[in-house]
Formats: C-alpha cells, sequence, structure tokens
C-alpha cells in the first residue's frame, strides 16, 4: 500500500510539473517575457546570529562565505523583530510566514496548554511519531529544558497557524516544488518546512539526522544510507580546536572566564574534547560546537544531490537553520573567543555550502536569503568586567521568597497553589480555581503584574487583560507584548527583565546567556539576500525579518503567507 502511495505522489509530482511547465511555456510564449525565476530558493537561518556579528567578527572571514553574502548580496544592516519572546521557534516561524506570533501562534518555545493542563513544547504531536525507534529525547542527557518539557516524542507543524512561504510555493507549483527543510534543532526544521515540506532533524539520542511520519512512512534510501555511514564518528577522540593563530581574534586573550557555563565533560577554553562516541554526552557536545553546522552542511549537501533540487525549471526550496552560534552563545557567550571562532567555522561552513551551490545549481539560478531567528545577550560577567555594573543573572529564589504573592493571594483570600505555571516569559494563573470561587482572573493578574514591577530586575510586569487599555509605559515594548499575545496560549502575566538581565537557569544547568527578551540585542538580526543575479547593495533603513517571506512570495509571483503582514523589499523585487 505504501508502494502504492508513494508511487501515486511520484506520479503526480510528475504530472504537477508538466502542467506547471506548460504554464510556464504558455506564458513565456504569450508574454515574450523569459522566465528568469530562480531554480533554487535557498533560506538560511543562522540560530542567534545577532545582527552585529557579520561585521564584528570580520576579521576572521574567509573567502566565498561571509565574504560572498557582504560584498555581493543585499545587506540590511538595521532588521528588528517586533516580538517580545525572541525564542528560537518564535523567530523561526516568523521568517517562515511573515506573521508575528500573535498571528502565527507559536507564542514560545513552550507555553501552558490549559485544554490540557500542562506545558507542551511547540512542535510535539503525538499523532505523528518519529520514524526511528531509538531516537526520542533522552530526558537524562538533555540540556535544553523546552525539549524536556515535550511529553510525547511525536513531531509536526500542526500548531502552526499561518501558512508558510514553503507552502504558498507548494500551493503556486501545484506541488510540483520540491520543498525540504534541515536542521539540529527539530523546531530549526519543522517551522520552515511549513506543512507541505519535509523536515529532517538531528537526533542527540542516537547520532542521526531523523523525520517523523507526518513527512514520510519510511526513510528514503540515502537517509538511511547517510545514517548507516555515521559521519558523527569522524569526530569521535577529536578536540574542537581554534581554526586560526590566537592573535588573528579579537578574544585571543580572553580565553578562560569563571562565568563560562560549566558543561560536563566540556572544558571551559580552548581546545574543547568531543570525547568518543560511546560517551553519553558525545552528541551534545557536537552540538554545542561548530561540528553541528558541519553535520547539518553534510546532511544538506547530499539532500540536494539526492532529491535533485534546482535541476529543472520548477522552483526548489532548501532551508538549513544552523543551530550551533545559539548553543555557543549559550555556554560562552556571544563576546567569547569560542563565539569568534565559531563564526569563523560557520563562515567556512557557508563557503563550502555556497561552492557546492555553484558547481550543482549555479548561484546565478539560486536566490539565496540568510537571517536569524533572534540575536544573543552579553553575559553579565563579561559587561560587568566592562563596567556595566547592573548585568546580571536573575536570581528565581528572590522572586521565589518575595512575599508578593503570599500578599496577592491574602488581598484576594486565596488559599489554594494561585500560580499555575511560569514558563518565560508567561506567568499562568490557576484560572479554574479562580473560576471556582468567582474571583476576577483579570483583576488578580493585574494586582500581581504591578507587585511583580517592585521586584529589582524586572522592568515590567504586564497582564494581558491590560493589553487592551493604553496606560502602559514604553510603546516599543508594549506592541512587542501585544504581538506576542495569542489568547489561547499567552498566559496572564509577561514579565520583562531590565536589559542585560535575564534568568540564567537551563533546568538545573547554569548557562551563561540566555535570550529571549525584547531588547535589541536579542531583536536584531542581519538579513542579506544574495545569488539569481542580484547586484549588491547595503542598505540602512529599518526593516523587519517578518518582510522576507513577503518578498520571496512576489519574487516568484505567489500570494504571500495567510498571516504575512511585512512589507516587500523592493531593493530585491527592483533590482
Ligand atoms: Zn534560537
Amino acid at each position: 500500500m505504501n508502494k502504492l502511495l508513494s508511487t501515486f505522489a511520484k506520479l503526480h509530482h510528475l504530472v504537477a510539473k508538466v502542467m506547471y511547465l506548460l504554464l510556464v511555456m504558455i506564458f513565456t510564449a504569450t508574454t515574450g517575457v523569459a522566465d528568469s525565476k530562480p531554480k533554487l530558493i535557498v533560506q538560511i537561518t543562522v540560530d542567534a546570529l545577532r545582527g552585529d556579528f557579520p561585521t564584528r567578527y570580520q576579521h576572521v572571514l574567509g573567502d566565498g562565505g561571509f565574504r560572498y553574502l557582504l560584498d555581493k548580496g543585499i545587506y540590511y544592516k538595521n532588521a528588528y523583530y517586533e516580538h517580545g519572546n525572541t525564542e528560537t521557534i518564535v523567530g523561526h516561524v516568523s521568517l517562515a510566514t511573515g506573521a508575528v506570533p500573535a498571528t502565527h501562534g507559536m507564542i514560545g518555545n513552550v507555553w501552558f496548554d490549559r485544554e490540557q493542563d500542562r506545558l507542551v513544547y511547540n512542535i510535539e504531536d503525538a499523532d505523528y511519531e518519529l520514524l526511528s525507534a531509538n531516537a526520542d529525547v533522552d530526558k537524562n542527557i538533555e540540556i535544553d529544558p523546552t525539549q524536556k518539557a515535550a511529553k510525547v516524542d511525536g513531531r509536526s507543524p500542526s500548531n502552526i497557524l499561518s501558512s508558510t512561504f514553503s507552502d504558498e510555493m507548494a500551493i503556486f507549483s501545484a506541488g510540483a516544488s520540491k520543498i525540504f527543510s534541515v536542521s539540529v534543532k527539530d523546531r530549526g526544521a519543522v517551522s520552515m518546512a511549513g506543512q507541505t515540506g519535509k523536515a529532517f532533524w538531528f537526533s542527540k539520542a542516537n547520532g542521526e539526522f531523523v523525520t517523523s511520519n507526518y513527512y514520510y512512512d519510511h526513510y528514503p534510501d540515502w537517509v538511511n544510507k547517510w545514517n548507516a555511514d555515521k559521519p558523527i564518528n569522524v569526530y569521535s577522540g577529536k578536540q574542537w580546536q581554534l581554526m586560526l593563530p590566537t592573535e588573528d581574534y579579537m578574544f585571543g586573550e580572553l580565553n578562560d572566564h569563571e562565568y563560562v557555563t560549566k558543561l560536563p565533560g566540556f572544558r571551559q577554553s580552548f581546545p574543547h574534547d568531543y570525547g568518543v562516541s560511546e560517551d553519553k554526552y558525545f552528541t551534545t557536545l557536537l552540538t554545542t560546537s561548530p561540528a553541528g553546522d558541519e553535520l547539518t552542511l553534510n546532511f544538506a549537501k547530499t539532500l540536494v544531490e539526492q532529491e535533485q533540487l534546482g535541476q529543472d525549471d520548477v522552483p526548489d526550496y532548501l532551508a538549513i537553520s544552523f543551530s550551533s552560534t545559539d548553543y555557543v552563545g549559550h555556554l560562552f557567550g556571544a563576546s567569547s573567543l569560542e563565539s569568534e571562532d565559531n563564526f569563523a567555522r560557520l563562515d567556512r561552513t557557508l563557503a563550502s555550502l555556497f561552492s557546492f551551490i555553484d558547481n550543482k545549481v549555479g548561484l546565478d539560478n539560486t536566490l539565496i536569503v540568510l537571517s536569524a531567528d533572534h540575536g544573543q545577550p552579553e553575559v553579565p560577567g563579561y559587561l560587568n568586567d566592562l563596567g556595566m555594573k547592573d548585568a546580571a543573572h536573575f536570581d528565581m529564589d528572590s522572586l521565589d521568597k518575595t512575599p508578593i504573592i503570599a500578599a496577592v493571594k491574602k488581598r484576594f483570600a486565596i488559599e489554594a497553589n494561585l500560580v499555575e505555571a511560569f514558563f518565560q516569559p508567561y506567568i499562568y494563573l490557576n484560572q479554574k480555581m479562580l473560576n471556582d470561587k468567582g474571583i476576577d482572573a483579570d483583576e488578580v493578574a493585574q494586582a500581581l503584574a504591578e507587585e511583580l514591577m517592585n521586584v529589582k530586575g524586572i522592568a515590567y510586569a504586564i497582564s494581558s487583560a491590560s493589553l487592551s487599555t493604553t496606560n502602559l509605559p514604553d510603546q516599543a515594548v508594549k506592541r512587542a507584548i501585544q504581538n506576542n499575545f495569542h489568547p489561547k496560549r499567552s498566559g496572564d502575566i509577561y514579565v520583562v527583565f531590565e536589559p542585560n538581565v535575564f534568568i540564567s537557569d537551563f533546568d538545573g544547568l547554569d548557562v551563561a546567556s540566555v535570550h529571549g527578551s525584547p531588547w535589541r540585542y536579542d531583536s536584531f538580526v542581519p538579513v542579506i539576500f544574495v545569488g539569481a543575479g542580484l547586484s549588491s547593495a547595503h542598505v540602512n533603513r529599518l526593516i523587519t525579518p517578518y518582510d522576507i517571506a513577503p518578498t520571496l512570495s512576489a519574487y516568484i509571483g505567489s500570494k504571500p503567507p495567510s498571516g504575512a503582514f511585512g512589507t516587500p523589499l523592493l531593493e530585491v523585487l527592483d533590482n
């Protein structure tokens, strides 16, 4: 039956392709305009690539990677997200849909689902199991607390409430466009593939690229072969070493700091051991170093070859999300030798990708767009050393011990548990209890928010109910919180910490930095379009990353994604 279905799917694909080409031929014949559409669109997301990295770390660049992007591309130097919760799934889906989380629904990596009465992980879906039996999240070794929040191992894009650019491309081409997405992180891949593409991501549990039965009934042969070849084993017993001589780095002399994350088995300064392939943290350490990006590149190259992307006149789509910059930032901070060397290696990874694409498809036939899902904060210890004394890790104990929650409970004569869940940035109140007692939940939320505003390190605590009123302080922050508000998923109070203050606790692991704020260091990302014959430009005007998806749509002539509100970028379209 599966065989029959897949034969049917292939046949459908072929028919759709012929139909599409006929349409293009008719269009070309009637208008006399040659079809100049690219054969391949590559959307690269570098997880946590803050907007200043490409210029700040320019001195470590080689040829063909970021140099190609900066010298040949249309480089938008002032792009900022306008939603509050600058986390991975939120940014990725905003890139994919051109919408804000209030519309696309992905308001955080984790939210409290009131129907299920529990925290849920953004893309978990019990209906779509992983195809590999041994690829489930291993909670004993997982260091990502959002992954640990998932109660089921199935994954799908079902929670995404708007169409993606990739979906629109599939609709436009009547299914003829091939659409794929790859990342170390499941949420980095599932987000960009939309409902119509195929997503692959790296399982730290089995060291393989995996997918769920949302996408496939069984793995394509080439994926089985790639995994069977065990490419991760080339890192066994090896180290992450500096790529360049120490004096070539801005942070060459600053290579050992007490504020660096203490991760079991991972040295706090160069060289960093990966351990051997049997070690329980081996695959984790590959992801917290440039090796994760190199493996992603390797898999993506094989995909382009095996799926024959960009080999005919129907444009195909490949999304690649590189995750290492994010993990390295969490562990060592944005201003560290590790981040600088990781950036140098990311540059070589991109150069290798671009030269591969040039060989297989031609860069002139490929439209590439690179951006990031969010930026990065600085480590408070680093800022303290520079004299910025207010930067700090927020002490969760101080919040627990404040008498404010007790005071609010007393005021409303509540004895039961009032706070149902706190998962950044939202506090969820025990609404069922409040309803049962006939207490106005909005009033309680407002009272608690006002009290929280007095806690040191908290800039704003804003109750969701008050979002519709106008007496809120800062307009940009208010808009960011509104843009993040989804009535079924957001909590009762949104907590914004002061700039350079954040909770560093990663489910027990004390990490150097954690993004997720509405402040500029977390919302600032690069946006660069290159290839497809575009002539280069550096653009200083303000844009948003939500502009990318509608720009891609306009570029291929499709309608924009359903929730897209971004503005198509004229420098790309009129180029
Ligand atoms: Zn991220």
